[in-house]
C-alpha cells in the first residue's frame, strides 16, 4: 500500500537557449584572443597528435582491415601538457584548459570520421578558430559582457539597441562565441513545468501539412515555402554550374548564395512555426519520424521530393525546438501504414489513390487527411473511432506587412505572417 502513496515531487527543470549574434565591432582586441587561443590550440592539438595510436585490425575471414584509434587518456597526459602550455600562454590561464578540452573533441571528431571511412589519417587542421568564453571568464553589465582577455584586460561587447534586445531582457546568457567577424549571444531561460492538454497530429505532403485536433481537420499551406526553395535549388544548381568554371569569384558567389538562402527559408519557416503554436499552446504535437535511410533507397527520386523532405525535416527540428516556448513538444510517430490503414476498422488498402477507400467497411476520406487521423489515432492509441470529423480548415500564410489598429508596425521587428482560413465542410 506505501507504494501506492502519492509523493510530491518536482519537475526537471529544463532550459530553452536562443542564440542571436551581433555583429563584432572589437576586431582588433578579438584578434589578439583568437589568435593566441589557436596557438594555444594547435600546440595542444600537436602534443596530443604524437601520442595518438593507430592500428590496422584485420577482422573476419573475409579480410576487412579497419582502422582503431586511440587517444591519449586525458589523465594521463593532462599535467603535463598543461604545463607546456602555460609556458606559451599569454591569455588567462582559463584558455588553457579550454584548449585542451577543445583539442581533444577536434580529435574525438576526427576518430569518428576516420572510422566510418569519411577522413584520412592526416592530422585534422585548424581552419577558422572561435573561441567559446567560459562562464568564469565573462561578466554581464547591463546590456553587454565583459570578457576577460587575461587579467586586467577585457572586451566588452553590448546589445544595448539591437534588434533583439526587448526579446532578450531578464534572460540569463550562456557561454557566448567569439569568431572573427561575429559574436553568438546563447541566452537561456528557465521553462515553467506544464502539461500539454490537446494533441495536433501533422502528415507532410508536397504543398500542405495536414493536421487533425481530434475535431476538425486543418491544413496549413506550405506552398510558399515548397515555391521559395524551389526556386533557389534551380538558381543555385546554376551557379553551381558557373562556380566550377570560375574558381575563385564562383565559390564566393556560391557562398553568398547558400548563405542567403538559408536565411530566407529560415525566416519564413520560424515565422510559420510561431503561428502555427500560437495557434496550438500547450499541445502534443505528433510528426511523422523521417527516415534517412528511407530517403537514400530511391536514389532517382526528383528534386521536388528531395526538397519537399528538407521542407519538413527543418519544420520539424523548429517545432520541435521552439514548442517549448509555448508549453507544447513534439512527438515523433512512426509513419509506417499512416495513408494506408482505414481508421475506423483497421483494414489496411493495397492501393490508395488520391482518395482511401476502406474495402472492408467503406469508409471514405481524402488520402492525406486520412493519413493526418491515423497518426492522431496512433498517438492517442485508440485502435479506431466511430465518428469522422466533417470540418475542414485551410490555413494559408500570407507574406507582407501589416499593421496593428491602423499604427504600422516597429520595423526593427521581425514581420509575422498574416493568415488567411478558409473554412469547408467534407461530404
Ligand atoms: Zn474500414
Amino acid at each position: 500500500m506505501r507504494n501506492l502513496r502519492i509523493r510530491s515531487f518536482t519537475p526537471e527543470e529544463e532550459y530553452v537557449y536562443i542564440t542571436y549574434s551581433i555583429n563584432n565591432d572589437k576586431k582588433e582586441e578579438s584578434k589578439i584572443l583568437i589568435e593566441n587561443y589557436r596557438v594555444l590550440l594547435q600546440k595542444a592539438l600537436d602534443y596530443l597528435w604524437v601520442k595518438v595510436e593507430k592500428k590496422e585490425v584485420k577482422k573476419g575471414k573475409k579480410v576487412i582491415t579497419k582502422v582503431k584509434i586511440t587517444l591519449p587518456k586525458k589523465k594521463e597526459v593532462y599535467k603535463v601538457l598543461r604545463n607546456e602550455l602555460e609556458k606559451i600562454n599569454v591569455l588567462a590561464s582559463h584558455y588553457v584548459d579550454k584548449a585542451i578540452n577543445d583539442a581533444y573533441s577536434i580529435l574525438k571528431a576526427w576518430r569518428r570520421r576516420v572510422e566510418k571511412g569519411k577522413a584520412s589519417m592526416r592530422k585534422p587542421t585548424l581552419r577558422k578558430v572561435y573561441v567559446r568564453i567560459k562562464s568564469t571568464l565573462r561578466k554581464v553589465e547591463g546590456e553587454g559582457v565583459r570578457i576577460t582577455v587575461r587579467p586586467y584586460q577585457y572586451i566588452t561587447f553590448s546589445w544595448s539597441h539591437k534588434w533583439f534586445s526587448r526579446r532578450v531582457k531578464g534572460l540569463e546568457l550562456g557561454e557566448p562565441v567569439i569568431k572573427e567577424d561575429k559574436v553568438y549571444l546563447p541566452f537561456r531561460y528557465k521553462l515553467k513545468w506544464s502539461t500539454p492538454l490537446d494533441f495536433l497530429s501533422i502528415d507532410s505532403n508536397l504543398y500542405t501539412l495536414d493536421a487533425y485536433d481530434g475535431e476538425k481537420f486543418v491544413t496549413f499551406s506550405i506552398k510558399e515555402l515548397y515555391s521559395l526553395k524551389y526556386g533557389m535549388e534551380l538558381k543555385r544548381s546554376k551557379i553551381q554550374s558557373f562556380a566550377s568554371k570560375h574558381d575563385k569569384k564562383g565559390k564566393e558567389l556560391l557562398r553568398k548564395y547558400s548563405h542567403r538562402e538559408r536565411n530566407r527559408v529560415r525566416d519564413y519557416i520560424h515565422k510559420f512555426v510561431n503561428k502555427l503554436l500560437e495557434m496550438y499552446p500547450l499541445t502534443t504535437f505528433a510528426v511523422e519520424k523521417l527516415n534517412k535511410q528511407e530517403m537514400f533507397r530511391d536514389a532517382n527520386e526528383n528534386l521536388s521530393k528531395k526538397i519537399s523532405k528538407t521542407v519538413w525535416k527543418t519544420v520539424h527540428s523548429v517545432l520541435k525546438y521552439k514548442a517549448p516556448l509555448y508549453g507544447s513538444f513534439v512527438k515523433e510517430v512512426n509513419p509506417h501504414l499512416t495513408s494506408k490503414s482505414c481508421p475506423r476498422c483497421g483494414w489496411v488498402s493495397r492501393k490508395v489513390g488520391r482518395t482511401f477507400r476502406c474495402e472492408r467497411c467503406g469508409f471514405t476520406l481524402d488520402r492525406q487527411l486520412n493519413a493526418s487521423l491515423n497518426i492522431f489515432l496512433k498517438m492517442c492509441g485508440f485502435s479506431h473511432i466511430r465518428e469522422i470529423p466533417r470540418v475542414w480548415v485551410g490555413v494559408i500564410p500570407l507574406k507582407g506587412r501589416r499593421s496593428v489598429n491602423g499604427l504600422s508596425r516597429d520595423p526593427g521587428e521581425a514581420q509575422g505572417l498574416r493568415i488567411r482560413y478558409k473554412f469547408m465542410k467534407i461530404q
